[in-house]
């Protein structure tokens, strides 16, 4: 799909006239570097997920600023689906037992689908197009682009695993492909293991939109209560009747799915949340676990587990199945959590429920095993919250423990994540001040402007190299 363009101009106020320049003046480089040639992305789908997130803010951007800019989606069968998925949570450490010989047996599918997507491209590219592939969903492409002429970046955006060992053969899958590919990008150093292949590595730190529905201000005009209260997860204030207000129901009109024992929760509730797909990275159940185990019944704190609505997503399916397991196992402990999914059928009212969820919150957990980057630490961050999370891949760039949130000794404590929660909900001065310099940190190094100018200057680069 074509772009279309937003010039950097609606960043200016919230960043400052110094970066938006230094960020206009690199793209005009680039422009010039370019001569012409189209930048295409490439990425597994177009909605969920941080990938889809991050392109759909920067993109326009850097397509606003003159850069001849695409996107494609790979699409494929659900066997596709399931073949990346499974290896998927194998470069990320999460799946115990597997075998390398499973992957093997799906790699004459996986190449299949990735021959067909490059026969269906290739004759759009064109021989001089700076092709950028993300993840391992279009590694199996870098073979074919390169054949084509064109100069490719893998930009990839998983994180290491807890254990190298079990990632292995994951990557040991990919590397005949990623090995050819001209540059490799990932979100912070060290991603890629020791070994094969020798490729240019670079850094580019994703980001987050202040200005997109997911992250935009909605005090004065809206209050995040009544967009959850819109959408059924907490009672409305004063007993007014749902659907009083017509604001909220302008903008969250369609209620969530939840599971749950009893009815919304209380409009003054302190709300602990984490919001995330249905993945096992994302460690759902340990979240569920650790909040009924160690979170102090006295503060009245609910759990919300916050997720897009998984109808037509078998594996997703699967996994809040999982979750929905971890939850009942609980009984009576689990009556102050709440499975939530959030519809996604509208794209900016799906966003700003996100958005109202984490405003609302008290505290934002991200437990995850591994991951790339973990967008939703910086968004939760850019609102002001306090945020737990786990000391893994990206969210260790995002987390100054202590200063702008708190990190677990591990991923897997329990108790650790309780307490900090504790920490959180018992002293609300301490929380305010992670969450004030949290805000801070992600103004500085995670709005649109800092990834479009890092982006820009590995452009920079390519257009000059690697021909
Ligand atoms: N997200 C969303 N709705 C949900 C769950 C997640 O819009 O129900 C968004 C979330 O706000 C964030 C992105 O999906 O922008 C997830 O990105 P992240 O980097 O945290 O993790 P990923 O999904 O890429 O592993």
């Amino acid at each position: 799909m074509e772009l279309p363009g937003t010039p950097l101009d609606w960043i200016e106020p919230i960043v400052g006239a110094e970066r938006t320049e230094t960020v206009r003046d690199t793209l005009r480089g680039v422009c010039e570097l370019l001569d012409g040639r189209t930048v295409w992305h490439i990425s597994d789908n177009p909605v969920r997920g941080g990938v889809a997130e991050l392109l759909r803010a920067n993109l326009p951007c850097l397509a606003g600023e003159g850069i001849s800019t695409r996107w494609a989606i790979i699409g494929g069968p659900p066997e596709f689906r399931a073949f990346t998925k499974s290896l998927y949570y194998r470069l990320c450490g999460v799946a115990p037992g597997a075998k390398a010989a499973d992957l093997e047996r799906g790699r004459r599918m996986y190449e299949r689908i990735c021959a067909e997507t490059a026969a269906r491209l290739v004759p759009a590219m064109g021989r001089r197009s700076i092709v950028v592939l993300h993840d391992h969903q279009t590694a199996g492409l870098i073979p074919h682009l390169r054949e084509a002429g064109c100069t490719v970046l893998w930009r990839v955006h998983v994180g290491t695993a807890l254990r190298e060992d079990l990632a292995a053969p994951g990557w040991e899958f990919l590397y005949r492909y990623i090995s050819s590919a001209h540059c490799h990008i990932t979100s912070y150093p060290g991603v890629l293991p020791a070994g094969p292949p020798a490729v240019d590595r670079r850094v580019v730190q994703p980001s987050i939109d202040p200005l997109s529905p997911k992250n935009i201000p909605l005090r004065p005009d809206a209050d995040p209560s009544r967009l959850l209260a819109g959408a059924g997860l907490i009672e409305e204030a004063g007993g007014a009747p749902r659907g009083r207000h017509a604001l909220t129901d302008l903008l969250v009109r369609h209620p969530a799915r939840v599971v749950r024992a009893g009815g919304p929760a209380p409009a003054g509730a302190p709300l602990v949340t984490q919001v995330s797909r249905w993945d096992r990275v994302k460690d759902v159940p340990g979240v569920i676990r650790g909040f009924a185990e160690y979170v102090d019944p006295a503060f009245g704190a609910h759990l919300m587990l916050v997720g897009p609505d998984t109808r037509g997503d078998r594996q997703a399916e699967q996994v809040f199945a999982e979750c929905r397991q971890a939850w009942e196992d609980l009984g009576p402990r689990g009556r102050r959590v709440h499975l939530v999914q959030v519809p996604t059928d509208n794209r900016s009212e799906h966003a700003l429920t996100v958005n109202a969820v984490q405003r609302h919150s008290a505290v934002v957990i991200q437990k995850s095993l591994a991951e790339g980057f973990g967008l939703t630490v910086s968004e939760a961050a850019w609102k002001g919250r306090p945020v737990v999370a786990a000391p893994v891949g990206g969210i260790r760039e995002q987390v100054e423990h202590g200063t702008t949130g708190l990190l677990l000794s591990d991923p897997r404590d329990l108790r650790g994540l309780g307490e900090a929660v504790n920490r959180l909900l018992s002293d609300r001065d301490y929380a305010r001040e992670l969450g004030r310099n949290g805000h801070q940190r992600v103004l500085r190094r995670f709005l649109t402007d800092s990834s479009v100018l890092g982006f820009a200057r590995v452009l920079a680069d390519a257009a000059q190299r690697y021909q």
